[in-house]
């Protein structure tokens, strides 16, 4: 590159509304109220950095001044005198003012103090106030007394990152506009045009790495555009963007997670080591990781019954994803979030990276190993579905004193003896057993609950060690629960009977 490269993102910046990229409904009601001459006399832009918020204070300090109109125009030339000195950042009576580095009330007022003075070349005064949200307190009052009663030549512009620490009498004085963050269809096609203008080679995968690690921001993009560009002499393909971003490929990281996930420790270790000797970043990988668990959540059977569309992952990915989405719960997926986010600063505050990292990998597979509270309760350790997960204490499958189980009852004694308390309460009160015999349960099913089969038929399966068949009829056969067999032969016993009889209005409730 030669001494005299601009960067992109001043090359390319915005020079009318309708070359703002992304802005769609500002540039919209902006035009509309230029055209019909409703102009205000404050604006706030807010969005992230690098969205068009200066540029779009510029444009409008254009349409207010430019020379090839009598009055404001929405499209203003861009070669008249003032349109090249506002472009420039150096016309007289648009003064653009960093609050970060203006930020007392002295430097304000000297700036307010010239309010009141009109024009030299232009039709309006225009003060852009850049990052506003820098203002001291002493300095946003003195600038709303000027807002409360602005002479009509004076046009304030304000731009922040942080709307939230702007005064709301500020903001209510000021009509706003948020600036979105732009789509990375629009980033990509952005870049894919400068990179034709530019002349240098872009391939479709290296803009969507670039497009997607601008997230929302013009700018950013375009800085990284700039570095691709300088490191690679104008060949920016994929592995370049990679190793620039010290990123794993994306489907490195959907191959990492899939290892991880099964439970292989030092095949995930040396997975990790493979990643890092390749030139990855490990807090990028974590980053990733992190993206993958989100949109694993996002596709979960638990959350969405039909596809993800919107995932930056291909179709094979996907369907990697959805395999080990088919196996672990959205519970441990929520635990392994957990886990990453909170290993975010712990990777920050790290000398060593890489040992900070290794320890991640091993919490992670322990914690999408653990029941959670609610399963705890419930005793169905081995009903989650990332049992596959359990290497290390799956000899609880293996014992060889193993249940039999014959009729209703045996299943019910059963139950109640391995401390079932859930499956065993909603057996014996829900469920009237059909048949028991060669390891399948017919039965009919008073509340229905959907859990319940699968429940029963991993502890079955668990505890007897044969694979069960549990056949639901629809019908009701009008026999009776466990629980109203007992009533009923409660009743009949002559004892009780007899206590029955004594007291008139006496009624079985429960059986303990
Ligand atoms: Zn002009």
């Amino acid at each position: 590159m030669d001494g005299n490269y601009t960067v992109l993102a001043r090359k390319y910046r915005s020079q009318d509304f309708k070359s703002l990229i992304g802005q769609d409904v500002l540039v919209k009601t902006l035009t509309t109220a230029i055209n019909t001459g409703r102009i205000a006399h404050a604006y706030i832009f807010t969005g992230i950095r690098g969205t068009g918020k200066t540029s779009t204070a510029r444009i409008l300090a254009k349409a207010l001044n430019c020379l090839s109109s009598d009055r404001p125009t929405a499209t203003p030339c861009g070669v008249c005198e003032n349109c090249r000195a506002i472009a420039a950042g150096q016309h007289i009576d648009v003064m653009e003012i960093d609050a970060a580095s203006h930020t007392g009330v002295d430097n304000m007022r000297d700036i307010l103090d010239a309010v009141q003075y009109r024009p030299t070349n232009g039709r309006y005064k225009v003060y852009i106030i850049d990052e506003a949200h820098m203002l001291s307190v002493p300095a946003f009052n003195a600038l709303l007394k000027t807002l409360e009663e602005p002479p009509e030549h004076v046009i304030f512009i304000l731009a922040t990152t942080d709307i939230r620490k702007v005064p709301v009498t500020i903001l209510s004085r000021c009509q706003r506009f948020d600036l979105v963050r732009v789509p990375i269809e629009t980033l990509k096609k952005h870049f894919a045009w400068i990179a034709e203008q530019e002349k240098i080679e872009l391939t479709d995968a290296a803009n969507e790495l670039l497009a997607r690690a601008a997230d929302g921001s013009v700018r950013d993009g375009l800085s990284l555009l700039d570095q691709a560009i300088a490191q690679t002499g104008g060949h920016v393909d994929e592995k370049s963007v990679l190793d620039m971003l010290k990123r794993a490929d994306r489907g490195v990281v959907v191959d990492f997670m899939e290892t991880l996930l099964s439970g292989d420790t030092s095949a995930a270790l040396a997975k990790a080591d493979e990643i890092y000797n390749n030139g990855a970043d490990l807090s990028m990988l974590l980053t990733d990781m992190m993206e993958w668990t989100h949109w694993a959540t996002r596709m979960h059977p638990a959350i969405h019954a039909g596809t993800v569309t919107n995932s930056p992952y291909t179709a094979d990915q996907r369907d990697k994803i959805n395999k080990i989405n088919s196996r672990i719960s959205l519970n441990a997926l929520s635990r392994i979030w957990q886990v990453m986010v909170a290993s975010v600063p712990e990777m920050q505050a790290s000398g060593n990276q890489k040992q900070c990292f290794d320890m991640l990998i091993i919490r992670l597979m322990h914690i999408a190993d653990m029941p959670s509270v609610p399963e705890i309760l419930k005793q169905t350790k081995s009903a989650q579905p990332n049992a596959n997960l359990q290497t290390n204490d799956a000899q609880h499958t293996t014992n060889n004193d193993k249940l039999s189980i014959q009729n209703a009852n045996d299943l019910a004694n059963a139950l109640q003896a391995s401390k079932e308390i859930l499956l065993y309460s909603y057996y014996t009160s829900n469920i009237e057993v059909v048949e028991i015999s060669n390891y399948i349960l017919k039965y009919f099913d008073r509340r229905g609950d959907a859990d319940f089969a699968h429940k029963l038929s991993v502890w079955l399966n668990d505890k007897t060690g044969h694979a069960w068949t549990l056949e639901r009829i629809t019908e009701s056969p009008h026999t009776h629960t466990i629980t109203e067999q007992k009533k009923e032969e409660l009743e009949s016993d002559p004892m009780v009977a007899s206590a029955m009889d004594l007291f008139a209005d006496a009624e079985i409730v429960g059986i303990k």
